[in-house]
């Protein structure tokens, strides 16, 4: 486990680890912010990535085996048989996750009206612009985010390599096909040199 992280509970055989941090920026949010529900709904999003992660590790057959948390930051730990292939899929679990809640908060604006300060009116805002900018930011082709990984689902190389070894599959099979009918033709040939 990385330093400073608590174990905080289990979700789905995952271990849920909550960083040092977030807990002490959860008491300051409690104490000093005049608005902790954004603080909070913001939160909302980090933990719902991180489970669009794991949804789609899962999906693939991965074991995930902790969801890590902290105050901006979060990592969904998964562990398998892995391809690039596959890591990016669930590159796109988080980003996926986020669409959603941008399509809730989105609804719910213009459906419901939500006021400014309300219980509905804080996640809102927190689910709309923070998150469509994290959402952005997130995709940027650099390590450590996840658009460095989920791009890749697009590279012409992937689809490249896809139709190669198909290629290759069928190569094998034919000259398999050839060798199996020159052992046979050999086969023939030596009966009847016996003969
Ligand atoms: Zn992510």
């Amino acid at each position: 486990m990385e330093r400073g992280f608590i174990r905080v509970g289990k979700f789905g055989g995952a271990e849920v680890r909550l960083h040092f941090f977030a807990i002490v920026a959860f008491v300051l949010l409690g104490f000093f912010s005049s608005r902790p529900l954004l603080g909070v709904a913001a939160f909302a999003i980090l933990v719902v990535h991180e489970l669009g992660h794991a949804a789609l590790a899962w999906r693939a057959g991965f074991e995930v085996f902790a969801i890590e948390l902290s105050v901006l930051q979060g990592a969904c730990r998964y562990r398998g048989n892995l391809t690039p292939r596959a890591e990016a899929v669930v590159a796109w679990g988080g980003v996926l996750a986020q669409v959603v809640l941008l399509a809730l908060s989105w609804g719910a604006r213009e459906l419901l009206h939500p006021g400014e300060g309300s219980f509905l009116g804080d996640v809102v805002e927190a689910w709309f612009v923070p998150n469509l900018v994290i959402l952005g930011t997130n995709l940027l082709p650099l390590g450590g985010l996840d658009g460095a990984k989920a791009w890749t689902v697009f590279r012409p190389s992937s689809v490249k390599a896809v139709v190669r070894s198909t290629v290759m599959e069928s190569r094998a099979a034919s000259i398999e096909r050839e060798l199996a009918a020159i052992e046979a033709k050999r086969k023939t040939r030596s009966k009847y040199d016996i003969n």
